[in-house]
């Protein structure tokens, strides 16, 4: 069985539709214990997760009970919080309804910030911590997106990923979550929620805690977009995500009181692993950097725990009471021992949950308030009918791993479905498939599908 399903779905081109794109059917090759289904819908405003698991609990069900019986695991858990009534009670009933008693089941979480990072949920849930720098695997755990658990059902029926689920909101006349074609640049997305309400904005492609402000507002939906967000280009979420690298150095050195409070909140310090943002901060706002590099220079080891940070960013838009940014700090730290081939030894062999893991989660509710998100904060409709899209730019590279080698041509008809990148031989990838029907107008490393009049 293991077999057909993978086959199944790497020939669909599945990827981890809730992160940085890992190819799913390399997740199905081990025995686990336990598959979670990740519903956490953790970034604030995004909501596309809850909705599919309302209206496609069948299939979402479906998903989870295929990569149970793949990975041999014991069970599966769909976990979602308490306050998605709605796909909860669908859950609850989906579990009888179609057999699965016994097989799978629902975890109700507590409305925190970020309950759907892959390591805390494994601890809420099961009670187990990852250790650092490592995977769900470690703990027999694997966790799954919704929406990939959706394209996983489908996938068993032969259908490649060709849409993308997300949320639009923010400064948008009406603020929906929809279906679109993978490819669909974004301001024809935000013309489709009727357009924006100002006319200084930005885009947030993702959440307003990791998403990324887009350079163009024209780039287009992959299979990991969970979010488009339109803010004003004055909006706080905006101007900590615009400071360069020494700027927050400099900011840094003059206004960081190491009062350690980015520590005492950081998720992953709370299930113990050795992550102290604030030390990163002391020792970058008091080193001068050697040869334009951050990662050089005495002291400079305790950067490489800028290796085990999740990028939540719960150090610098919640915690930090000076503004700073421990979060982009850590990346650009990441980047560049990435770069060098650093890898960072675990420093613990045993780790234990923080006890004041409980008392310090951040409720979303209050987030929202300190990033000044919360009046876009509605519970909006759901569609998801074609939308009239004429013209895709479709990546090759939407995924972890190699690009896509395109096996398509300009000038090729190609119907939506069918294969336009390939996996290339023996390497990590994952198929990419038209999302249109049209014609292939350009190909490098995108292919842009075009529709035509006939
Ligand atoms: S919370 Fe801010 S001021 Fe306090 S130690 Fe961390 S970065 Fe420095
Ligand atoms: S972004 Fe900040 S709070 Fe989140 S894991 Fe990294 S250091 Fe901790």
């Amino acid at each position: 069985m293991r077999e057909a399903v993978i086959d199944k779905v790497r020939a669909a081109g599945v990827v981890g539709a809730g992160g940085a794109g890992f190819p799913t059917h390399i997740k199905l090759q081990f025995d686990v214990k336990r598959v979670l289904a990740n519903g956490a819908a953790c970034e604030p405003l995004l909501v596309s997760d809850p909705y599919l698991m309302a209206a496609h609990t069948g299939q979402v069900l479906d998903g989870l009970a295929t990569v149970v019986r793949c990975l041999k695991a014991e069970g599966g858990t769909v976990c979602l919080k308490s306050k998605h009534q709605g796909a909860l009670t669908s859950l609850e009933k989906g579990v009888s309804a179609n057999g699965y008693e016994g097989l799978l089941d629902v975890f109700e979480l507590e409305d925190f910030y970020p309950a759907g990072d892959e390591f805390i949920l494994v601890n809420e849930v099961l009670g187990k911590i990852v250790p650092e720098g490592g995977i769900p695997l470690n703990v027999q755990t694997v966790v799954s997106n919704i929406e990939s658990l959706l394209n996983i059902s489908r996938a068993m029926n032969d259908l490649p990923v060709t849409d993308r689920y997300l949320t639009v909101c923010g400064e948008v006349r009406q603020p929906m979550v929809i279906k679109v074609p993978i490819g669909t640049a974004t301001d024809k997305v935000i013309e489709r929620a009727g357009g924006p309400l100002i006319s200084d904005f930005k885009v947030v492609m993702g959440g307003p805690m990791m998403g990324n402000v887009l350079a163009t507002g024209t780039e287009p939906v992959t299979k990991t977009t969970s979010g488009i967000i339109v803010l004003p280009a004055s909006h706080n979420v905006i101007q900590y995500k615009k400071k360069s690298l020494s700027q927050m150095r400099f900011i840094a050195k003059s206004a960081c009181t190491q009062c350690s409070r980015c520590t005492e909140l950081c998720p992953r310090n709370m299930i113990g692993h050795a992550l102290e943002p604030h030390r990163i901060m002391r020792h970058l706002a008091y080193t001068p950097a050697i040869a334009g590099e951050m990662t050089t220079g005495e002291g400079a080891e305790v950067l490489e725990d800028a290796l085990i940070c999740s990028e939540c960013g719960i150090c610098e838009k919640f915690a930090c009471p000076m503004m700073l940014s421990p979060r982009e700090i850590n990346a650009a730290v990441k980047k560049e021992l990435m770069g060098k081939g650093i890898k960072r030894e675990p420093v613990r062999e045993t780790f234990r949950v923080s006890p004041f893991n409980k008392t310090r989660k951040v409720p979303l509710n209050r987030l929202m308030e300190r990033l000044q998100v919360a009046r876009y904060d509605i519970h909006p409709p759901f569609y998801e009918d074609e939308i009239p899209i004429t013209n895709v730019t479709i990546p090759l590279q939407q995924h972890i791993g190699q690009p896509a080698l395109a096996v398509v041509n300009t000038g090729d008809p190609v119907k939506k479905g069918d294969l336009i990148g390939e996996i290339p031989e023996g390497a990590l990838g994952a198929r990419v498939h038209a999302s249109i029907d049209g014609i292939v107008t350009a190909v490098d490393d995108t292919v842009v599908i075009e529709k035509r009049q006939a």
